[in-house]
């Protein structure tokens, strides 16, 4: 094994060369508080508003309108908790899908405990939200609705501007977790009736550590963190600035190339797709066909262990993942695979590939290769 490929940007990217250069001084000679109000305080303070400029440009919102945060998590909490405690006198519903990442679920999962309603609508079999459902159960309490723009595994992209021209109707306020999407698939708040947004750096060439969250002008939230005033007084705690010019960058980055990236990923995706297709029977491809993230393959192999799979990929230097998450022990089915309707056997069965700018044809051909012949030994094995 000499080289490691790494088919697993969705999990996370690495920082891009030109992301670096830009971050490395504000670990050094740049290191003011932004808050500070001496000279390299007041830098520090006109990089990071620069940085908010780069990221409110990328999806068509204003620079006052952009919080940062500490990572896509962080983001997803404090919109939908934010909006929740800041909206109680007018309701206490939200609806959310059962598809959404764990930071929206369990967020989710946390309001129920403190007396909000919560409905989870359901995907069709390539994971896309039933939007008729989702109108039927606005209700006059309903304050939310948060719908990620594409998932996480199946890398489905959901039908956002209709999602947003229902919430627009119905007056209610419409977050989305685009923490895939950034970087993946072009995107206008404006044009798609978005209320807030949430994204982190690690998943498009940035640093981890840090996130954002889109809030749009006058939408009423709470912050959830106490502590000092920054961040408008909406998100306490001084600012990670070598992070924030790190986001900044990489956004700028990421929606500059965006259709050459999308071209390359996509041509690299449907290579691999098709081959599986002609040299592994028994297979069947997750999510949507096309409506996907150009990325994204995501293909459950009959009769194969997912974590067993990925164990002997990882001898080979490759670097991927299963759709299921192993949890003391026991492997429980993903959620995102059983609500597309898979049973528990297929769910564990299944790969999540996700390629990146550094992929080559030379590296897809060389997961094939080595998927053919380890899915070949277990199936004779088992
Ligand atoms: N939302 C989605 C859809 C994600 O894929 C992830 C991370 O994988 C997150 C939220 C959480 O982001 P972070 O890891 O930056 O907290």
């Amino acid at each position: 094994m000499d080289k490691i490929r790494y088919f697993d940007h969705a999990a996370t990217t690495y920082t891009k060369e030109d992301v670096i250069k830009e971050m490395l001084p504000y670990f050094s000679i740049e290191y003011g508080n932004p808050s500070s109000i001496y000279s390299i305080g007041r830098k520090a303070r006109r990089d990071v508003e620069n940085a908010r400029t780069r990221v409110a440009k990328a999806i068509n919102a204003n620079s006052k309108e952009i919080y940062f945060t500490s990572c896509g998590s962080e983001s997803d909490n404090l919109a939908i908790k934010g909006v929740a405690l800041a909206n109680k006198d007018k309701g206490n519903h939200i609806i959310t899908s059962k598809i959404e990442h764990p930071a929206v679920l369990n967020t989710c999962k946390c309001l129920e405990e403190q007396g909000f309603e919560v409905t989870y609508i359901n995907v069709d079999k390539d994971g896309i939200v039933n939007i008729k459902e989702l109108e039927e159960n606005i209700k006059p309490h309903t304050i939310l609705i948060s719908i990620m723009f594409a998932n996480n595994e199946i890398g489905t992209i959901q039908p956002i501007e209709e999602i947003g021209k229902i919430a627009k109707k119905h007056n209610v306020l419409f977050h989305t977790d685009a923490v895939q999407a950034i970087g993946n698939v072009a995107i206008d708040v404006k044009k798609l009736n978005i209320d807030l947004l949430s994204m982190s750096g690690h998943k498009f060439y940035g640093p981890k550590g840090v996130g954002a969250l889109y809030v749009k002008e006058n939408v009423p939230f709470k912050k959830i963190q106490d502590g000092g005033h920054q961040e408008k007084n909406k998100r306490a705690g001084t600012e990670n600035t070598a992070g924030i010019i790190g986001i900044g960058k990489a956004i700028e980055l990421a929606t500059k190339n965006l259709d050459n990236y999308n071209n390359k990923l996509l041509e690299l995706r449907e290579y691999y797709i098709e081959k599986i297709k002609e040299k592994i029977p028994n297979i069947k491809i997750n999510g949507h066909r096309n409506t996907r993230l150009s990325g994204n393959a995501n293909i459950a192999f009959e009769g194969i262990n997912g974590e067993e799979l990925l164990i002997y990929l990882d001898t080979k230097g490759i670097c991927a993942s299963t759709g299921s998450a192993c949890s003391s022990g026991s492997t429980e089915p993903s959620h995102v695979l059983t609500a597309i309707g898979l049973n528990s056997e297929m769910a564990n069965s299944s790969l999540r590939v996700t390629f990146g700018e550094e992929n080559t044809k030379e590296d897809v051909d060389y997961l094939i290769d080595n998927l053919v012949e380890i899915i070949n030994k277990l199936r004779n094995k088992n």
